[in-house]
């Protein structure tokens, strides 16, 4: 005789049938109604209501209702239709027991599983198995009622396999707990229980009184579970009976037994039974269908989304190749990049070192050059000099005069050309000079007079004779212009006339505004030449000998006029002619001028003779300078070595040494320091073609203590030299 474990609360009745939400009451609910049916042995409505309590358990996730319903299911299975279908769905019920960690819900459990393994299937080891983890969990909870009922069922199942002894030490243990509890299911199995026991040891008394009193409990409740344990009550009864050989009883009892079994498990019940647990097997494997092809779509969506990440892992695995291709291909192209921009670098290194090299190739080539021409012409502008002194008659050949001009025209020139970068540099300054403006307008015109000739040109001059005398300014660079834009305009000009004009523009306090102008009616230049023609080195179509030009002149011209602190202008027209024209301030200072030729005229006055040492190795120009100085009686020696002269300053006195600086044996500078290591301190003053810039420094550490630059004013020289006479 099994006891059910229910949830199970007799005669609970409750209204509204239907729960909008499923909720742990309205489960709760479901199942105590189930247990009911099912206490009324209503398998069919027991059943109805178990399904509904799982369908709703299962939509709130609640594991132990969901292991209570697979209980009661299992407990219709069990009683009414399949019992192994029963256990089925208990271990089911087991697992979310399990799952829940709901102790009560496992004890039931494996209490109905217990007593299918005793009841079913004679299988006393599993089914005591079971009984006993249920009495662990009822222990473990401390739950007296759980705990009797655990006990019964071992007990029950050890007098199922007739091992009463054994059984009954259950038994004892919990029978006082048992007649105090308002229990008619345990009463009835306890009390039937200890019926078969006594009768098992023939005290059939004893066991008359445990089985009637039984069976008083089980009319209680007629048409009830009760009626299912009377069942087996009866049974075991009758087996009494006939153990104690009263077969009369034993057959009575045999009836009931009979007859109560077929009220119970009539064929209406068992039918209406099994095609509502075939319908809720149906539902179940419905339910397990549902389950998988959820789960199949769970898989394939799951397949879906892998096959998509293992997409985009390939495409992200193909951008990040990608990138580290082009990063390669970036750091490669960033290595040729600066191989290249190195290589340029070098290169570029390379260039600036062969730009300074040639940089300075050109300095030492402005310098040498600049010195080799200055030292013949100051031989031909001093013997133009020698011969114009000598031979007076010759004092106005025009012939002279053009070669002595043109001497100094192309050593200012040369200067000019080779310092033409200078002048770019702004490193030209401007001197103060007393000059003439008819003198020197007349100089250039007679210079260039056989130019004029060749071509038949005829020049006007037109001088403004309200122009101040003596003007103070740059007479070489104005004279320079002049030869230059003078010079063209016959060159251009074939059988025509070249005028030049200066005119007094205006006075602003002490500053006379000029205004000059250079007109031909020669070729005249095209409008889209008029700005190139003030380039370097440019001509427009140049005739093969028809001219030599070099292409300088108007670029020196206009920066001249510029250095002037004014602009050129230029007006032409072909075939008509060619006009440029300037404006320069020039000072006239009456106080400043007579001062400055009162300066120049001290030393010629001199009447002292003096002693000069000149020290030069170019014969030409020891015959110029000595020329100059014996005609303002200076007394004169000639050396051409800086040794000899040591020698000789340290036996004679001088009162001036000219020292010549670029010397085959030994140097100005050289010569001029060993003078002065022997303690001479004779005045030395270089007498030098060399620019005045670049040897100053030099000379000064020397212990040179002026500089005059050949070709040199004699007016200068003179006094230069009294000033240091004198100190
Ligand atoms: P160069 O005279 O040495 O050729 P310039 O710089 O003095 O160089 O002149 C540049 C060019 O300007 C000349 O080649 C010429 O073509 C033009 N030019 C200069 N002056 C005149 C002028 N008065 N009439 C016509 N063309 C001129």
């Amino acid at each position: 005789m099994a006891l059910k474990r229910i949830w199970l609360i007799v005669f609970f009745i409750s209204f509204g049938w239907g729960f909008a939400q499923p909720t742990e009451k309205s489960v709760n609910d479901l199942l105590q109604k189930a247990g009911n049916a099912f206490y009324q042995l209503d398998g069919v409505k027991s059943l109805e209501l178990s399904k509904k309590a799982l369908d709703q358990a299962k939509a709130i996730n609640n594991k132990a209702l969901v292991a209570q319903a697979y209980n009661m299911i299992g407990l219709n299975f069990d009683e009414f239709y399949d019992p192994v279908k029963g256990l089925k769905y208990y271990l089911r019920g087991l697992k979310y027991a399990e799952k829940s960690k709901n102790d009560t819900v496992q004890i039931w459990l494996c209490n109905n599983i217990g007593n299918f393994y005793s009841y079913r299937k004679n299988d006393l080891k599993n089914s005591i198995d079971y009984y006993k983890r249920g009495l662990y969990y009822a222990e473990k909870i401390k739950d007296s009622s759980e705990i009797m009922y655990a006990k019964l069922s071992i007990a029950g199942a050890y007098f199922g396999a007739n091992k009463y002894r054994q059984g009954e030490t259950y038994m004892r243990g919990i029978s006082n707990f048992v007649i105090k509890k308002d229990d008619i299911e345990a009463k009835i199995h306890f009390y039937s229980m200890y019926g078969d026991y006594y009768s098992h040891l023939g005290n059939y008394t004893k066991a008359e009184s445990f089985f009637d009193q039984a069976i008083q409990l089980g009319k209680k409740e007629s048409g009830s579970l009760l009626d299912a344990y009377m069942i087996d009550v009866y049974s075991d009864y009758s087996s009494h009976f006939k153990r104690k050989k009263d077969f009369k009883n034993a057959l009575f009892y045999a009836d009931l037994h009979k007859s109560l079994k077929e009220k119970v498990y009539n064929e209406e019940r068992t039918r209406k039974v099994k095609l509502a647990g075939s319908q809720l097997e149906i539902e179940d494997y419905q339910r397990q269908i549902d389950k998988i092809e959820d789960e199949k779509s769970q898989q394939s969506k799951d397949l879906k989304e892998s096959k998509l990440i293992v997409l985009l892992f390939v495409i992200i695995l193909f951008i990040l190749l990608l990138l580290l291709f082009s990063l390669y291909r970036n750091s490669m192209f960033r290595d040729k990049t600066y191989r290249e921009l190195q290589q340029a670098y070098a290169e570029l290194q390379e260039a600036k070192e062969k730009a300074d090299e040639a940089s300075q190739l050109k300095t030492q080539f402005v310098s040498t050059i600049s010195h080799e021409l200055r030292t013949p012409l100051y031989g031909v502008v001093g013997i133009t000099n020698i011969i114009l002194d000598e031979h007076k008659e010759l004092a106005h050949s025009p012939h002279l005069n053009s070669l002595k001009f043109s001497a100094r025209y192309l050593l200012s020139l040369v200067n000019d050309l080779l310092q033409i970068n200078k002048i770019e540099e702004n490193k030209i300054v401007l001197e103060n000079m007393i000059f003439n403006i008819p003198d020197e307008i007349n100089t250039i015109v007679d210079s260039l007079d056989f130019i004029a000739k060749k071509n038949n040109n005829t020049l006007v001059k037109n001088i403004d004779p309200a122009i101040p005398e003596f003007l103070i300014g740059d007479k070489l660079r104005l004279s320079q212009v002049f030869m230059n834009l003078v010079s063209n305009a016959l060159k251009f000009t074939k059988d025509g006339t070249v005028t030049v004009t200066a005119q007094l523009q205006e006075v602003v306090e002490s500053r006379y505004f000029i205004h000059f102008s250079i007109a031909d009616t020669g070729v005249g230049i095209a409008p889209e030449d008029q700005k190139k023609i003030f380039e370097k080195f440019v001509q427009i179509e140049r005739k093969e000998g028809d001219y030599q030009g070099t292409g300088l002149g108007l670029s020196i011209v206009q920066k001249l006029v510029e250095l002037f602190g004014s602009t050129i202008q230029l007006e032409s027209e072909i075939g008509k002619g060619t006009t440029f024209s300037f404006t320069l301030a020039f000072d006239a200072d009456e106080k400043k001028r007579i001062e400055i030729i009162n300066n120049i005229d001290v030393d010629l006055s001199t009447v002292q003779v003096y002693r000069i040492l000149v020290v030069e190795d170019n014969k030409i120009n020891q015959i110029v300078t000595k020329k100059i100085l014996e005609s303002h009686h200076f007394k004169c020696t000639i050396l051409d070595d800086g040794y000899a002269a040591i020698d000789l300053l340290e036996k004679e006195h001088f009162d001036l040494v000219l020292m010549d600086i670029n010397m085959p044996i030994i140097n100005g500078f050289e010569t001029t320091k060993l003078i002065r290591k022997k303690g001479i301190e004779t005045p030395v003053v270089a007498l030098t073609a060399f620019d005045k810039q670049e040897i100053t420094e030099q000379a000064l550490s020397s212990g040179i203590n002026d500089i005059i630059i050949k070709p040199f004013e004699p007016s200068k020289l003179f006094q230069v030299i009294s000033t240091l006479i004198e100190r």
